[in-house]
């Protein structure tokens, strides 16, 4: 029986996994991942603190016939196809890795400043808001702000200190950065922009947060959310990995003979050769399900959805796609939506021609300026 295996049971991994099996009821598949609590989704773990109910992802995988071996994967034997584990080796046909990334602990971070990537790291950062009046949340971007917005829901007084002199300003322009800004303030989060931090004193329920100007924040509890690292230390001296710590792949997310990397960990070169990564659910995705339909049918695909993103803050919904950083793009904004739930859509042009776009509450705009960005960037790979 021909075996694939996958390593890391999260959106690239899982949708790989899934999508084999719909594909094909013959092939063994093996989903390898270190996280006990796995198969789970991230998105939801900072959308909300309400109920903490132990993932149950585990259970469909049986109904598929789909193996899950909860160990960590420590190398591969690329000339035996074996993947070194924890608990023994294990024999591959094809083998997928989507390990995905590990949150960035900044070196003033002690046990008492809390991340969240896992669902262990949820009900940990549930537990102690129970017992805390204020939080610091220190990061800026999506994870940091959607934390933040949780935060304040359950009426914690909330701190956000970011780096950016706007929030979200560099990256999604003037106009998205104000009225997400508005959005926080609005619902009770205050914030400090333009802010580095230099050390956090103290342990849990008495923390200051001392920044690099010398302001001082107190607080009982803080939360940082500055980015993630690929979970990739595993592989290194593989020669999988591209300077970046990333799995370096193909076009077609190829990395060596019979092996594909999926997800936050991987790099993957786009047609005109650069090479491109995402941090987001959809593409990891789809990347999975894309490299189960070459497996199946033997075939090598380009990946070439342009990336998408989403997210959500005080029930104001943010999407994006596509090439966003208001540094480098010209960028016009369009107003719509209500008085309660002002709407927003910002095209980013570079040269005239629309690149990518973000919209706050306008899913219909959004979807028609997908539509064009999609047309536009299939024409371009046409005429390269
Ligand atoms: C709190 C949070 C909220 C998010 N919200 C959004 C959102 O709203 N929209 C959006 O687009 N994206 C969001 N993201 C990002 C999104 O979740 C990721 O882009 C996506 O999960 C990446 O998928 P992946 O399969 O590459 O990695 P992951 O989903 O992280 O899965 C990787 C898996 O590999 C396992 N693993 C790692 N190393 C090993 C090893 N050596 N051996 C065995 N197993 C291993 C890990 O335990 C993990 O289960 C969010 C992320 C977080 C943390």
């Amino acid at each position: 029986m021909r075996t694939t295996v996958v390593v890391g049971a999260g959106a690239a991994g899982l949708a790989c996994a899934k999508r084999l099996r719909e594909l094909d009821a013959d092939w063994r598949i093996i989903l390898v991942d270190k996280d006990r609590d796995a198969p789970y989704e991230r998105p939801p773990l900072s959308k909300g603190l309400s109920g903490a109910a132990k993932p149950n992802g585990a259970a469909g995988l049986v109904d598929a016939s789909i193996e899950l071996v909860s160990t960590a994967a420590e190398g591969i034997d690329l000339g035996a196809h074996a993947l070194l584990t924890a608990r023994g080796a294990i024999a591959y046909d094809k083998l997928v890795l989507a390990p995905g990334s590990t949150p960035t602990r900044p070196h003033w971070a002690n046990d008492d400043v809390l991340s969240l990537h896992s669902h262990a790291d949820s009900l940990r950062l549930r537990d102690r808001v129970r017992d805390a009046r204020s939080v610091v949340v220190v990061g800026g971007g999506y994870v940091g702000a959607e934390v933040a917005a949780s935060l304040a829901a359950v009426g914690v007084e909330v701190t956000l200190v970011f780096r950016d002199r706007a929030l979200f300003g560099s990256r999604l322009g003037g106009d998205v950065s104000a009225l997400l800004a508005a959005v926080h303030e609005e619902a009770g989060v205050s914030l400090v922009a333009g802010a580095e931090v230099e050390r956090v004193d103290g342990r849990f329920g008495e923390m200051t947060v001392v920044l690099s100007d010398q302001r001082r924040i107190d607080t009982d509890l803080v939360v940082v959310g500055i980015g993630s690292v690929p979970d990739t230390g595993w592989l290194s001296g593989s020669g999988l990995l591209g300077q970046d710590g990333r799995i370096a792949a193909d076009a077609c997310l190829r990395v060596a003979d019979g092996v594909w990397a999926a997800g936050d960990s991987v790099s993957w070169q786009v047609v005109d050769g650069v090479p491109m990564t995402s941090a987001h659910w959809t593409a990891a995705r789809s990347q999975g399900r894309q490299i189960a339909e070459d497996i199946v049918s033997g075939t090598a695909t380009p990946f070439l959805e342009l990336p998408y993103f989403w997210s959500m803050q005080h029930g104001h919904l943010v999407q994006g796609i596509g090439a966003i950083d208001a540094k480098v793009a010209d960028v016009d904004t369009v107003r719509g939506g209500t008085e309660t739930k002002p709407g927003i859509l910002t095209t980013f042009r570079v040269d005239g021609v629309p690149r990518g776009a973000v919209a706050v509450n306008d899913p219909r705009g959004f979807l028609a300026v997908r539509a064009e960005l999609d047309e536009l960037a299939l024409a371009s790979r046409r005429a390269g």
